[in-house]
């Protein structure tokens, strides 16, 4: 059975540049495997990630990523059955708070700063639907 799995969560004071670095490459190795797919943002100190696959496997992910330490406060903002991929081709693609992308995530926003604890399961869907078109990613 297909989901999707949408979690926000703090970064840890001490995250560099290498460490984004480094869960981007993981992410894609270990996904790629795992036939999961999907998007991680990081704006505002606040990660923001929906993962798709197969519901067993997006859990068992799920659960490694939360063991994380480079990041805290979890919490899954929409977890649902879905009857195709919105990120079919990405094992794991990232985009970050860069001038192109900052627009974006504004659009979505209630208050001035990107802050996905406070949007709606709609709105996150929305701005999923609106990366896949217009985000500038990182790789
Ligand atoms: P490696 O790829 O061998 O480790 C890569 C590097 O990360 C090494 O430098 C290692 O020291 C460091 N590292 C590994 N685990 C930890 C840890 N728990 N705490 C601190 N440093 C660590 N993984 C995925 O597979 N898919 C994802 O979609 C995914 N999304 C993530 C989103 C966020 C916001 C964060 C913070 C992490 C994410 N990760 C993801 C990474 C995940 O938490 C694990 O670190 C990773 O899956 C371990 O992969 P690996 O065993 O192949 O380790």
């Amino acid at each position: 059975m297909l989901i999707q799995l949408t979690y926000a969560s703090r970064s840890t004071d001490a995250l560099g540049a290498a460490d984004i670095k480094d869960i981007l490459h993981s992410s894609q190795r270990n996904n790629a495997i795992d036939g999961v797919t999907g998007a991680l943002c990081l704006s505002n100190g606040i990660f923001l990630q929906q993962l798709e696959g197969d519901r067993h496997v997006v859990n068992r992910v799920y659960h490694r990523i939360l063991k994380d330490s480079r990041h805290k406060d979890p919490e899954i903002l929409d977890f649902s059955e879905i009857t195709s991929r919105r990120f079919s081709t990405w094992s794991m693609g990232m985009l970050s708070s860069v001038a192109d992308n900052r627009q974006l995530f504004l659009k979505y926003a209630s208050s001035a700063d990107f802050d996905p604890y406070s949007m709606s399961p709609g709105t996150l869907r929305a701005f999923f639907d609106e990366v896949v078109q217009n985000a500038r990613w990182l790789s």
